[in-house]
């Protein structure tokens, strides 16, 4: 029989038991799962504080207790919205389905004519990346709210500093309240 390959991207600023859930559930409907870091271009920001290798971290680490065969891919942003899911298909594994929330996500694979399912997101109120940063930046806690793998990895590149720091200084990258996960 075919291999059923899932297509999941996120930014993942950071990588939190919501996208762990999102995934552990994906997990169950297909064979193989491809996981794209989007804005794999963008670091050092309120918004995007980490790099698409420390992404791989938390993400390799964190799949690493999920039993389904995967594939982590960084996928710089495109200016073009329209050649956007070429751009994906040029980088990643042939994928069947696809698995997001975000509306111009959906809206462009749907164009493309991919299957797009949308699953629930899973306690929003506290697992949501910025509502996580704005905790790190305030020194409140935030620790539960992401996997072990995480925190090690936020630990083992000084991620809270830095994270403060930009904090200061992004004048213009500050956290927008739109769809962030
Ligand atoms: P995200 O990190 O906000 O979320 C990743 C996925 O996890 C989403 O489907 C989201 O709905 C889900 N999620 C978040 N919180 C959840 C929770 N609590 N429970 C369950 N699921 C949860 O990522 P995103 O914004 O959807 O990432 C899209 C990426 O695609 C971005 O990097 C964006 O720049 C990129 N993109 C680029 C272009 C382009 O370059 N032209 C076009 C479209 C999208």
């Amino acid at each position: 029989m075919a291999t059923t390959r899932g297509f999941l991207v996120g930014r993942f600023q950071p990588f939190h038991h919501g996208h762990r859930q999102l995934v552990e559930e994906v997990a169950t409907e297909v064979d193989e799962l491809v996981v794209g870091i989007g804005s794999a271009d963008a670091s050092h920001t309120v918004r995007n504080p980490f790099t698409a290798g420390e992404r791989t971290m938390m993400i390799t680490g964190v799949l690493a207790d999920i039993d389904v065969r995967h594939y982590v891919v960084p996928l710089e942003d495109i200016d073009r919205n329209a050649v956007w899911v070429s751009h994906v298909e040029s980088m990643c594994p042939p994928f069947d389905v696809v698995y997001s929330n975000n509306p111009l996500v959906i809206r462009l694979f749907e164009e493309a004519n991919y299957e797009v399912r949308d699953p629930q997101l899973i306690d929003r109120g506290r697992l949501r990346g910025t509502t996580i940063r704005e905790r790190i930046v305030a020194s409140e806690p935030w620790q539960d709210r992401v996997p072990d793998a995480v925190i090690e990895t936020i630990r083992e590149v000084d991620g809270l500093n830095r994270l403060r720091k930009v904090a200061t200084t992004d004048a213009g990258g500050g956290d927008d309240g739109d769809s962030d996960g």
